[in-house]
Order: structure tokens, then C-alpha cells, then sequence
């Protein structure tokens, strides 16, 4: 699968071409392609169990894909040890070597390339800067905190100038604090360095706030590439929509271009491209539904759940059995009848998938939602 913005990348560096791997007879990835650019910041993100974890560690080596190829910079590396490839990685564990000082964790790779003292002096005060280490240089590791240990494991792996840095869900262990200021410094030192970093998460808010580049996997395959934008505004299909923030996924039709129905009502949208009543799932974010008055609506509905979010308040919004998640400024009370406004831009039709109907909202889609959603609007299918 290509980027869909390669164009204004630079050029690519990392190549998988058609990679499976079953483990236990078990398929773990199914044909996996992915181009990785030079310099670019690239996120793995699923759910547990997706296969992230085995797609880094075949761009590792330290797994071997049963078929398909792993290029770097144009030549195959299938059969290319980890250590003879161009990259370093950083776990979740970052295993500091607990009596040594934050300078010799640094320095380790470095020593052991018998690099002279010298320029290894000149090249972990460069890291401990890049990193916010500067002073801690005398500190044992055991002694620091998650967040600056973090710190250390990322300084020790970037030493060796490698090409690329693998991270795998590596601010797993912090709290939620620390965890976002780690993710500015992340990005901060990325692009820095220059380094490629290929970076593992299920978090799909780090995921986005970080990455040039996000790859969205779930049962083995991948699902979608694209930037943090393309991947939020145009999930191309259900499991995307739901997986990335919060959706309304509904089951539609397109009457024809720019027409579609859904929810007993017709819609101007955007899309088009779809044969004339195609079956299809419409996406719409819970920010992008106005509440109006009930004359007003293009659909109408019972408030059934209201939650205040700090600068928003989410509304639960049964329309004719099918629950809507709206966000609102205005305070709607419980239990009023209110019309939901919705603009052409705010639709997103996606074509229906292996994960169409698995999402939606929290009940099932109900028989009598054209009737009960808008008894006054009789439109004829067409
Ligand atoms: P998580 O976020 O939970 O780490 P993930 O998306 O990174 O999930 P993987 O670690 O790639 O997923 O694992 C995918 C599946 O492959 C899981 O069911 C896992 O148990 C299985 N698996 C991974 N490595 C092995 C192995 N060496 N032997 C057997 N099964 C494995």
C-alpha cells in the first residue's frame, strides 16, 4: 500500500513487499506493503494483537517474515542480522544497565565500538543535550525516574547514529503526564536528528499527534495509510472510523452522486463514485452534528444521556432506536425532544467492508428507524 501524499516526501527508505507470518499455524500478518520514507515519522497503530509488534521486529531482523521481502535503501535485507542493520530500538522495558551512570549507559555503544574517549565525551554530552540529561550525568540509573530513564534508553539508542529507530509502545510505562511530554520531546528529537522513527502504539491520540505518517492495522492487515488528518477526516472503512476518535457509523445507500440516504432521510453530502443505491456505511463525527430546534432537524430525536466534558457537553441522542454521540457547546437536558442538523461535508461514505455493522453506536439498527426518524418526510426510494 502506498502513501497517498508520497509526493512530498523524501525518498524511501524502508520497503515491505507482501510479508506474511503465521505463528502456531496462526496468521499474525497477511500481505503486508509499506513504504517507509526517509527522515519521516511513521506510527504502527492497532489494537493488541494487530501484528505491529512482528511487522517491527521483521524490519528489526529479529523475526523472519515466511514470505514476502524487506528492502532497505533498494537492497533486500531478509537474511541481514539485526546488527548489521541500520537501526537501533527502544522497548517499553528499557533496560538501563542499573549500576552503571547515566554517562556509561550513553557511552556503552560507543565503548564497545572502542570509539577513542575523546570523541565519546564530545558525543554524549551532545546526546544528554538532545535528550534534557544535562547534569545527570553521574546519576545511577536505578535512581531516576521512569520518564528520565526513558530518556536514557532513547539518548543510548541514538548514539550510534543509526538510520532508523524502532520504538515499540515505548512510553507504555509512563502516566498520562509525563507521557505527553514525552511524545513533544519524541518529535522534537526526530526531527532534530533527522532519524526515521518507526514507533509502535495503540494509543491513537499519540498516535496522531505525533506522526507524519500513520498506519492503521487490525487482524493482521493494513487497513489504511495516511497522514493524521487524511486518517481522521477520511477513514476508509468502519473499523478505521471507530477505531480513530469517536463516529457515528450508520447503514446507507447513495441514491446517486452527492445524494445519500440514511436514517429515513436524504442527504446532500460530498461523495460520490458509487453505483446508483449502492449499499454503503456513512461516517459522521460526533462535533460535526448541529443541535437545532425540531422544525429545524433533517432528523429528530430524544436526548437520552447527557455528559459534561469540560468544554463540551456529549449528548447521547436516540434517533428512532439508533444512538447518536453528539458533541455540544449548548446544554441539552435530559429526555428533550431536539432536530439534529447535518451539513453535506459532515458525511463521510465509506464502501461497506469485513467491518461493516460491527460499529455504530450502542444499540442495533432498528427496522423502524425510517418511520420513527421522520414520519413527515416520505421520501421515495429511489
Ligand atoms: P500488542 O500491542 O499487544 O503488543 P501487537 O499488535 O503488537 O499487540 P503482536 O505482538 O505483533 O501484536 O502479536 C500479534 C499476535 O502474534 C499475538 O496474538 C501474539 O500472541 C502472537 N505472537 C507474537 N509473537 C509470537 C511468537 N513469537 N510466538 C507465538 N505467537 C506470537
Amino acid at each position: 500500500m502506498k502513501n497517498n501524499h508520497s509526493e512530498a516526501k523524501s525518498r524511501t527508505l524502508i520497503e515491505l513487499r507482501s510479508i506474511s507470518k503465521s505463528f502456531d499455524g496462526e496468521q499474525i500478518l497477511c500481505n503486508i506493503d509499506l513504504d517507509i520514507h526517509d527522515k519521516e515519522f511513521v506510527t504502527l497503530l492497532g489494537p493488541s494483537g494487530c501484528g505491529k509488534t512482528t511487522t517491527l521486529r521483521i524490519i528489526g531482523g529479529f523475526e523472519t517474515p515466511d514470505e514476502g521481502d524487506v528492502f532497505f535503501d533498494g537492497a533486500r535485507i531478509n537474511d541481514v542480522p539485526p546488527y548489521r542493520r541500520a537501526l537501533n530500538t527502544v522497548f517499553q522495558k528499557y533496560a538501563l544497565f542499573p549500576h552503571l551512570n547515566v554517562y556509561d549507559n550513553v557511552a556503552f555503544g560507543l565503548r564497545v565500538q572502542k570509539v577513542k574517549e575523546d570523541e565519546i565525551r564530545e558525543r554524549v554530552r551532545e546526546m544528554l543535550e538532545m535528550t534534557g540529561l544535562r547534569g545527570f550525568e553521574n546519576r545511577k540509573s536505578a535512581t531516576l525516574s521512569g520518564g528520565q530513564q526513558q530518556r536514557v534508553a532513547i539518548a543510548r539508542a541514538l548514539i550510534n547514529k543509526p538510520r532508523v529507530l524502532l520504538l515499540d509502545e515505548p512510553l507504555g510505562a509512563l502516566d498520562l503526564k509525563l507521557r505527553k511530554d514525552m511524545q513533544n520531546e519524541l518529535k522534537r528529537i526526530q526531527s532534530a536528528t533527522g532519524i526515521t522513527f518507526i514507533y509502535v502504539t495503540h494509543d491513537q491520540e499519540e498516535a496522531l499527534s505525533m506522526s507524519d505518517t500513520v498506519v492503521v492495522m487490525a487482524d493482521g492487515k493494513i487497513q489504511q495509510i495516511g497522514t493524521p488528518t487524511d486518517i481522521y477526516n477520511e477513514p476508509v472503512n468502519a473499523f478505521v472510523a471507530d477505531f480513530i476518535g469517536e463516529s457515528n457509523i450508520l447503514d446507507g445507500s447513495m441514491l446517486a452522486d452527492c445524494k445519500a440516504r440514511f436514517a429515513g432521510h436524504t442527504f446532500d453530502c460530498v461523495d460520490g463514485g458509487f453505483a446508483k443505491n449502492e449499499p454503503v456505511d456513512i461516517v459522521i463525527r460526533p462535533e460535526d452534528v448541529d443541535v437545532v430546534s425540531v422544525e429545524k432537524g433533517m432528523l429528530a430525536g430524544t436526548v437520552s444521556g447527557v455528559t459534561f466534558k469540560g468544554d463540551y457537553y456529549e449528548i447521547i441522542v436516540d434517533v428512532g432506536g439508533f444512538k447518536w454521540m453528539i458533541e455540544t457547546s449548548d446544554f441539552v437536558a435530559p429526555d428533550a425532544k431536539i432536530g439534529l442538523y447535518i451539513e453535506p461535508d459532515a458525511i463521510h461514505v465509506m464502501k461497506k467492508s469485513e467491518y461493516s455493522g460491527k460499529f455504530g453506536d450502542y444499540s442495533t439498527f432498528s427496522d423502524e428507524m425510517d418511520y420513527l426518524s421522520d414520519p413527515d418526510a416520505e421520501v421515495e426510494e429511489e
